[in-house]
């Protein structure tokens, strides 16, 4: 690890101020991920601003039909909070998945959303949910915020507050986790509202994206059987020393299957 300072930011303003002040600095949340980049010398940043603990990155509400969770919410609050597990019981069931327990008790909503991992789990509830990422200092919408691998439209001195999740009428996440870490070899959210449906893919690319043509089978037939007929094409999905892209791709037929196999309570 390379020498660095700590702050704990007192404040939202102070902690977007020492950002902009300082380019070579990063605000640190659960530090699940920063802290072993910087272990492997793959991070340096000069200085923490630690954003832990600030309210106004916290809280989980309701406001109409919308699900706001805080970036500061820990991934074992998400699945464990009341007002999640009645509203918007698959993204429980997601964060309920991340990791383990301490990468649970620790790792954050806003600091998984930032990093943008490709085999992260929450983008594929963000993307399927039409979520909003706010910031400090506006508002983007899911489909203009995840840009590729590691990559979001969030600027260096931006700071994710919350997210605000659009409430389908049914939802469900199938993941198939790499057996040590806990990571999505592939997951796919399938999110059924009133006038469309969404599936989102994580794992399986670069970055998480959306399956249109199995969201369009799904608009016309919501069943199993209208995904069993879809191929997802192999050409740019990821392949690495765990699976090879064409199994990724039949990870996430699947994983597809699953998802509305337990949202209809059909067997896949
Ligand atoms: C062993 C292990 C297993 C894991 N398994 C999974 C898994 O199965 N699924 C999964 O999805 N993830 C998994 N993770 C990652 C985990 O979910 C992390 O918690 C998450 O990726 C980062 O969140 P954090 O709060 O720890 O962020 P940090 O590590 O503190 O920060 C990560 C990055 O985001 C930035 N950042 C943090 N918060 C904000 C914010 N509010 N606004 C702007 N930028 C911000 C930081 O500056 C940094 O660049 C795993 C991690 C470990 C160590």
């Amino acid at each position: 690890m390379y020498p660095f300072t700590y702050q704990r930011a007192a404040g939202l303003a102070q902690a977007v101020a020492s950002l902009k002040a300082d380019p070579q600095a990063k605000v640190l949340a659960g530090g699940m991920t920063l802290l072993p980049s910087m272990k492997h010398r793959l991070a340096a940043p000069s200085c923490l601003i630690d954003i832990a603990r600030l309210p106004e990155l916290h809280g989980i509400r309701l406001d109409g039909q919308s699900l706001i969770v805080g970036a500061a919410n820990r991934h074992g609050e998400i699945a464990t909070d009341a007002t999640v597990l009645a509203s918007l019981p698959a993204l429980a069931a997601l964060a309920g998945q991340i990791g383990d327990p301490q990468v649970r008790a620790r790792g954050t909503l806003g600091g998984a959303i930032a990093n943008n991992d490709p085999a992260a789990d929450y983008p594929a509830a963000v993307l399927g949910c039409r979520a909003e990422i706010a910031t400090d200092r506006r508002s983007i919408a899911a489909d203009d915020y995840f840009q590729g691998m590691f990559t979001t439209a969030l600027q260096a001195d931006e700071i994710i507050t919350a997210i605000r999740f659009e409430r389908p009428r049914r939802a469900a996440y199938a993941k198939f986790a790499h057996a040590a870490s806990g990571y999505a070899m592939t997951g796919v959210f399938v999110a059924q509202f009133d006038d469309s449906v969404r599936v989102a893919v994580t794992g399986a690319g670069p970055c998480v994206f959306r399956w249109e043509a199995a969201e369009a089978a799904l608009a016309r037939d919501f069943s199993t059987a209208a995904i069993q007929a879809l191929t997802l094409p192999a050409d740019g999905l990821n392949a690495d020393q765990h699976a090879p892209a064409e199994y990724r791709a039949h990870l996430a037929q699947l994983m597809t299957v699953r998802a509305v196999a337990h949202i209809t309570g059909h067997a896949a």
